[in-house]
C-alpha cells in the first residue's frame, strides 16, 4: 500500500510516502494519489452517538461530536494524522490552533508516544492553555492567530505538522464522520459549522464515498464568513458581532474553493450567525441536555432559521465541541448566574 502527495494547482509531486503539510512550491493544499493506510481507533474517537428529536413535524438527528475523547470532532483528523506520523518515524508533532485542535493533539500525542508542540494565540482561554500543559504539551503563546501559524510552520519538517487547514491526511481522518452518517441516511441535510472547512470536507468526502446524496448547509460566524462572499447567504441572524463563536474565526481558509464547490454541488447554502442568536441557541441546547461550546450552538440557530425551507429531508446537526471547556463562560452567557 503506497501513497504520495501532489499539488493540483502547480503540478508538484512528492516522493513515495513523503509528507508535506502543504505544497512546498506554491503553498496550496495537496491531494493524495495511491492508497492511504487505515488505522484503528486509539481512545474511542469517532462512532459518536446520534440523538433523535421531533421538531417542526420532522425528526432531527443531533450528532454528538463533542463526546469525542478530547471534546471535539478534531479527534478524528488528529488521531489519523498522528498514527501516520508515527509510522513515518516522526518523534514530535506540531500544530497551531485557537483551542480544540491543540487539545486534541496533546491528548493523542501523549497516548501515542509523540512529543506535542502547540502554538496558540494569546486570545485562547487560560483553562485551555492550562489543560494543554497538564497533558504534557509544549505551549507557545503567539500575539495573533496568524503569528501562531507562522511560528508553527517554522517547525514543519523537523516535526510532523498536522496542518488541519490544508492537509489531505487530516481530511482522510475526518472522512469517518461522513461514512458514519451514511450508515443511517441516504440523502440527509447536514448542518455544520464551517471555519477551516475540514469538518465539511470530511462530511462531503465520506458521504459521497458511501454513495449518499447529502445537502450541506455551512454555518459561519457573522464576522468570519468567507463562504457568503462566494455563495451568498440563505439567512443571516443574530447581528453582525460573533465574538462568542471563538472557534469560527478563519477568514481565508486555504480550501475555500473546494468548500464552496461542495456546498454548491449538494444544493446546500450558507447561514451567518451572530452573538444574539448564539446566546439563545446555547441556552436552548443546554436545556435539551447538550453541553456544547458557543461555536457549536450556531447549527441550532441556523436550523431554526431555515427549518421552513428544508422540505421533508432528514436533518442532522453536528454538535462539534464540548461546553465543559467553557464552564465559567456558559454561566454568564446563559444568564444562569443572574437567576441563581
Ligand atoms: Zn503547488
Amino acid at each position: 500500500m503506497v501513497w504520495s502527495l501532489y499539488c493540483p494547482r502547480c503540478g508538484f509531486s512528492g516522493g513515495l510516502e513523503s509528507y508535506y503539510p502543504w505544497c512546498p512550491r506554491c503553498g496550496g493544499p495537496l491531494e493524495v494519489s495511491g492508497e492511504l493506510p487505515s488505522f484503528p481507533r486509539v481512545l474511542g474517537e469517532g462512532r459518536t452517538p446520534i440523538v433523535f428529536e421531533s421538531f417542526y413535524g420532522g425528526i432531527v438527528g443531533f450528532k454528538l461530536e463533542y463526546l469525542n475523547p478530547s471534546g471535539s470532532f478534531k479527534d478524528r483528523g488528529v488521531s489519523y494524522s498522528l498514527q501516520l506520523a508515527r509510522g513515518l518515524g516522526y518523534k514530535c508533532v506540531v500544530v497551531d490552533s485557537s483551542g480544540n485542535t491543540a487539545l486534541s493533539l496533546a491528548t493523542f500525542a501523549s497516548r501515542l508516544g509523540l512529543e506535542p508542540i502547540v502554538f496558540v494565540p494569546k486570545t485562547a482561554g487560560a483553562p485551555k492553555v492550562s489543560l494543554l500543559r497538564a497533558l504534557g504539551a509544549k505551549v507557545f503563546i503567539a500575539e495573533s492567530r496568524v503569528e501562531a501559524s507562522n511560528m508553527a510552520a517554522a517547525w514543519a519538517g523537523e516535526c510532523f505538522h498536522v496542518a488541519h487547514l490544508t492537509s489531505p491526511i487530516f481530511l482522510e481522518g475526518m472522512k469517518s464522520i461522513g461514512l458514519e452518517l451514511a450508515e443511517h441516511y441516504k440523502s440527509p441535510t447536514v448542518i455544520a459549522p464551517v471555519s477551516s472547512g475540514s469538518l465539511l470536507l470530511g462530511l462531503y468526502r465520506g458521504l459521497r464515498e458511501a454513495g449518499a446524496k447529502p445537502r450541506l448547509i455551512a454555518v459561519q460566524a457573522s464576522e468570519a464568513s468567507p463562504l457568503s462572499r462566494v455563495l451568498g447567504v440563505l439567512e443571516s441572524i443574530g447581528g453582525e458581532k460573533s465574538s462568542l463563536a471563538d472557534a469560527l474565526v478563519i477568514k481565508e481558509p486555504p480550501r475555500l474553493g473546494e468548500i464552496a464547490k461542495a456546498v454548491r454541488e449538494t444544493e446546500g447554502g450558507v447561514v451567518k450567525v451572530g452573538n444574539g442568536a448564539i446566546r439563545v441557541a446555547l441556552r436552548e441546547l443546554l436545556s435539551m441536555g447538550f453541553i456544547v461550546e458557543p461555536s457549536s450552538a450556531v447549527v441550532w440557530a441556523a436550523f431554526k432559521a431555515i427549518a421552513g425551507k428544508l422540505e421533508d429531508r432528514d436533518v442532522v446537526l453536528i454538535l462539534t465541541g464540548s461546553g465543559l471547556k467553557y464552564a465559567r463562560e456558559l454561566e454568564s452567557l446563559t444568564g444562569a448566574s443572574e437567576r441563581a
